[in-house]
């Protein structure tokens, strides 16, 4: 039985490579919980495991065994299909590196995911032009990816990100290529958006200036998630 509260549970995961002879243990019978509408960090060395986990997390990846619970369907024995389609409803991803389609504005990066869910254009671009107000980019909203600055650039991919309202967010080092007083800025847009929309979030980072801002700090120590 999943807690009311609950939104997501990693329950005993095992995450190996296979490196010939040997096996490279990531997560190791990894226990974890994030409740509905919390945010929390992930503050790990390189090589740790955090990208592993959240792909884990994210269903880009299957654990080796135990399973991960979303909105109370455990996903683990999910058919590819059924994994993708919830990856493309339920959770949004925000990565170090931006990953916008340089072809595309930055409004209509964040109206075609919307339109492979299904929505009209209409709403789609409605619903962009929303997001990027609140992320303070509105007069921004023509220009291509290369027209735009670093923090720029990751304040639209957080809008694609949500852009399908999805229920939880997970990001990878969102503000880790940017200099810190941006870091900050683009940090807090992110937190009032999370805030606002009552988003779930499981946030990597290296800054602990940020860590702390969060409502809880996780890392990874012998292939388990523990408090810090
Ligand atoms: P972090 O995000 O904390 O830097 P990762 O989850 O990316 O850590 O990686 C954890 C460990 O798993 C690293 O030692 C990495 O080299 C290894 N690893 C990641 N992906 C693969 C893969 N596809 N095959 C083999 N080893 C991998």
């Amino acid at each position: 039985m999943m807690a009311a509260g609950t939104l997501l549970e990693l329950k005993a995961v095992e995450r190996y490579y296979d490196e010939g002879p040997r096996k490279l243990t990531i997560l190791s019978g990894a226990d974890f919980t994030l409740k509905r509408g919390e945010m929390v960090a992930l503050v790990a060395p390189s090589g740790a495991g955090k990208s592993t986990l959240l792909h884990t997390a994210g269903l880009l990846e299957r654990p080796n065994s135990g399973d991960v619970i979303l909105d109370g369907r455990a996903c683990g024995r999910l058919s590819d299909d059924e994994r993708t389609a919830i990856r493309r409803n339920d959770i949004g991803f925000v990565y170090q590196f931006h990953h916008l389609l340089p072809e595309f504005s930055a409004l209509e990066n964040i109206v075609l995911p919307q339109l492979i869910r299904g929505l009209s254009e209409t709403a789609a671009r409605e619903r962009a032009v929303q997001l990027l107000d609140y992320m303070k980019i509105g007069p921004r909203a023509n220009h291509r990816p290369a027209e735009l600055s670093g923090g720029e650039q990751q304040r639209v991919a957080i809008a694609r990100a949500v852009a399908n309202a999805p229920l939880l967010l997970l990001a990878d080092e969102p503000t880790g290529n940017l200099d810190p007083s941006t870091a900050s800025y683009v940090f807090e847009a992110l937190e009032a958006l999370v805030r606002q929309s009552g988003l779930t979030a499981l946030i990597a980072t290296h800054n602990h200036e940020l860590a702390a801002r969060m409502d809880r700090r996780v890392t990874l120590s012998e292939g388990k998630v523990v408090d810090v």
